[in-house]
């Protein structure tokens, strides 16, 4: 059987590695301790944080066929939120998301899809792979701390754009690299309720773009946690600045907009993206160099959602496919 190495097991990674199970002997790496990259959790005392995707939309029929057996064993449910819109302080639109299609969530955490795609597949978490070589027809992959990792008659890097060509910069003139931008998410739990009559919001005229109540997404417990997440150009400008300050402008700016005091918060914590986010393009939805055998995927080839990490990795599925 052909072997492929997948480095990163966010959604486009495991997407990759569950359509191609039984065709190819595949094993993905991460360096992270738990699978999902930016469909991410975390959990503080009785607090539960999604800190990266909030919520994912479906638009394409195969994404819903996909997903429909996660949907029927409770791993991934509509979130149907109260959603406002704030224009700085003022909130200009409302609406319901149970009045229209689906805004999805993993259950009981965001983390619960890609944990439920890497049900039965081979998967090395912790494992950073520092370097990548091709010799004698194969691609030798070495982690960090220089153990081998292997060696691969194909290489597919599932990365954000920036770590993809770091680690293969000759891909750069095929795969140009679009700008990827940053974002901070602050978290924030309270031992108390807030009084507010929404559940989401985005966010215009701050240096804040997003609030959610995370608590009130299916399957969560009752401890309210809120994420707040910057705006990305705040992100790009700021994210050397000293923790304390980022975490007292975004605190202000949540009070500003929105009138919750983070000063009441019994836990405060800081996540800083650095390659949060890409704005749409315009290029393939894959790459594929099919004579060095070596691929990329990934949500920067069409824009910073869940729907394109999976989109990408079904658009280079369906070539390596006829490859292998
Ligand atoms: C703050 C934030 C909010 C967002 N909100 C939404 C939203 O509401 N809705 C939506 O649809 N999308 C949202 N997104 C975007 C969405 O999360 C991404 O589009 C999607 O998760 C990208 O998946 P991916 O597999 O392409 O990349 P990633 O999830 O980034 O996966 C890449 C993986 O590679 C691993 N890795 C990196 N380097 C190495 C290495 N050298 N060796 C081994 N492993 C490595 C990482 O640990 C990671 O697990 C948001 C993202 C962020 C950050």
């Amino acid at each position: 059987m052909t072997r492929i190495a997948i480095v990163g097991a966010g959604l486009a990674g495991l997407t990759l590695a569950r359509t191609l199970a039984g065709r190819a002997e595949v094993r993905v790496f991460d360096k992270a301790r738990g699978f999902g990259g930016r469909m991410a959790t975390r959990r503080a005392g009785p607090f539960q944080f999604d800190h990266g995707a909030q919520f994912f939309t479906v638009r394409s029929d195969d994404f819903q066929a996909f997903l429909a057996p996660f949907v029927d064993r409770g791993a991934v449910a509509r979130w149907d939120a109260e959603f406002v819109e704030f224009d700085g302080p003022h909130i200009g639109h409302r609406r319901c998301w149970a009045d229209g299609p689906p805004h999805y969530v993993g259950v009981p955490a965001m983390n619960a899809l890609p944990k439920a795609l890497a049900e039965g597949l081979d998967v090395r978490l912790e494992t950073r792979v520092g370097a990548v070589a091709h010799a004698n027809g194969f691609w030798q992959l070495h982690a960090d701390d220089d153990n081998e990792l292997g060696a691969w008659d194909w290489l597919v890097l599932a990365l954000p754009a920036p770590q993809a060509h770091e680690l293969l910069p000759d891909t750069r003139s095929l795969a140009p690299e679009p700008p990827m931008t940053a974002c901070f998410s602050l978290l924030l739990g309270f031992d108390e309720a807030l009084a507010v009559d929404w559940q989401a919001a985005f966010v215009a005229g701050a240096d804040i773009s997003w609030i959610s109540l995370d608590h009130s997404k299916p399957g969560r417990s009752a401890a309210v946690s809120v994420v707040v997440h910057s705006t990305n150009r705040f992100a790009d400008a700021h994210l050397g600045d000293e923790r304390e300050r980022v975490v007292a402008h975004l605190a202000g700016e949540l009070e500003r907009v929105a009138g919750i005091d983070a000063a009441r918060a019994v836990h405060v914590d800081l996540h800083r993206w650095r390659y949060a986010n890409v704005g749409r393009q315009t290029g393939g939805k894959s790459f594929i160099d099919a004579g060095r055998r070596v691929a990329a995927i990934g949500d920067w080839f069409i824009q910073g959602r869940v729907e394109s990490a999976f989109a990408s990795a079904r658009d280079l599925a369906r070539t390596l496919e006829s490859l292998l």
